[in-house]
């Protein structure tokens, strides 16, 4: 195979003048600082780990919860979708009429044990991936209520992720929990596409 070198214009010589005037112009403390901005500026990663981070930062920017409530809480629930708290601003306001359309429910109220099998088959028609809220005391833990009729906390029939506490919690609150279960969904991994084994 041939070779063809490239004439060494005048131009190019100029140019390659000035690159080496420019290097030695950099002190090493200059270089040093080179080198940390780009380690800190430049991103380094695997094309599985940036998936993980977009499915995961899309995931908790957009939560579907599932229309749904039990007791006084509800109200305070009802109050964070209106305009004065605006859910939307965080990408939460699309309450969904179907549990099969949801991937939050945020139990909301006083949990009977009437109502127990009802709360757990909405979790179950809930599809993959999905996350709880326990909303307010009497969700968390019971609350006041330390009767045979009321079930002593959500998560004696399904998983909790986040717990919010008060009676009730105002719509602040329920924000606040919304925004840590985002930062919770953000650090999840191997959930990309929980259905493919
Ligand atoms: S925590 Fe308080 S406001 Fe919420 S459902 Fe229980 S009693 Fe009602």
């Amino acid at each position: 195979m041939e070779v063809i070198e490239r004439p060494n214009t005048e131009a190019r010589e100029r140019f390659l003048h000035e690159l080496e005037e420019i290097r030695i112009r950099l002190s090493p403390e200059e270089e040093e600082t080179i080198r940390r901005a780009l380690a800190q500026r430049v991103l380094f990663t695997t094309v599985e780990r940036m998936s993980q981070w977009v499915v995961n930062w899309a995931r908790g920017n957009s939560l579907f919860p599932l229309t749904f409530g039990l007791a006084c809480c509800a109200i305070e629930q009802m109050a964070t979708g209106g305009p004065r708290f605006d859910m939307a601003r965080f990408g939460y306001e699309v309450f969904r009429p179907s549990p099969r359309q949801a991937d939050l429910i945020v139990i909301a109220g006083t949990l009977t044990k009437k109502m127990a099998p009802v709360v757990r088959q909405l979790w179950e028609q809930m599809a993959q991936p999905k996350w709880s809220i326990a909303m307010g005391a009497c969700a968390s833990t019971g609350g006041m209520y330390n009767s045979f009729a009321v079930v002593q906390g959500a998560d004696w029939i399904i998983p909790i992720d986040v717990y919010v506490p008060g009676c009730p919690p105002r719509p602040e609150s329920l924000l606040y929990g919304f925004l840590k279960l985002a930062a919770k969904i953000r650090k999840e991994k191997g959930r990309v596409y929980p259905w493919i084994k």
